[in-house]
């Protein structure tokens, strides 16, 4: 999932790589090469995560049942493209692998999560209006209703079980994520306004020359 508060988590990053200044100018230099660098490789990562309209964004992702290389190898990927992309959640349908597998980053934690065959718990009856963005759909930000805190029921990627209480924007992504694996987006969540304007600026422009 992209989501504005993505922006804030770029910037700690950010801040946690940046090499000491020598002096204003050179790391003037040298954060404008790290942003170009960056940019690139979110472009290149972007590529390779599934855009609407692919089907593969409509389907429903089948249980994990074997906990092994391959699945390992999925998780790896997932987890790079996601933070290539800056998102803070990805989606195995996303990476093109109808498999019950999500990432997402933790506010205020450094490990990335991987939940394998998730499911939710414990939904608070409190519901909350925000806006998500998705990496699947680029340039729309639409307003989604979501469970303010929820737990979390999953396996890792070995197998074992895990649950985490979640709130806010942690416990907004799973809910994200977990749609994708049942062939949900935002589009389908939103409010009919909200999704006649995303169709206006997805609907592809016709090219010219
Ligand atoms: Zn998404």
């Amino acid at each position: 999932m992209a989501h504005p508060a993505t922006r804030k988590l770029e910037s700690i990053t950010r801040r946690g790589t940046r090499l000491p200044r020598v002096s204003n100018e050179h790391g003037q230099v040298r954060d404008e090469h790290l942003e170009g660098e960056r940019e690139a490789r979110r472009q290149l990562a972007l590529a390779q995560i599934r855009q609407w309209p692919d089907p593969v964004l409509g389907m429903r992702a089948h249980e994990v049942e074997e906990f092994d290389d391959d699945l390992r190898r999925l998780v790896e990927r997932m987890t790079a493209l996601m933070l290539d992309a800056n998102g803070v959640g990805l989606a195995a349908n996303q990476a093109g692998v109808v498999r019950r597998v999500f990432v997402f980053r933790r506010h205020d934690h450094d490990e990335p999560v991987a939940a394998v065959n998730p499911r939710i718990a414990d939904p608070s009856e409190e519901r909350e209006m925000d806006d998500e963005g998705c990496l699947s759909l680029q340039r729309v930000l639409l307003p989604v209703e979501r469970h303010v805190s929820l737990t979390l029921e999953a396996q890792d990627e070995t197998g074992a079980e895990f649950r985490l209480e979640l709130t806010g924007l942690d416990a907004r992504v799973v809910q994200h994520e977990l749609d994708h694996l049942d062939g949900l987006l935002i589009l389908e969540r939103t409010t009919p306004e909200a999704r006649r304007e995303a169709m206006a600026t997805l609907r592809p422009q016709p090219i010219l020359g």
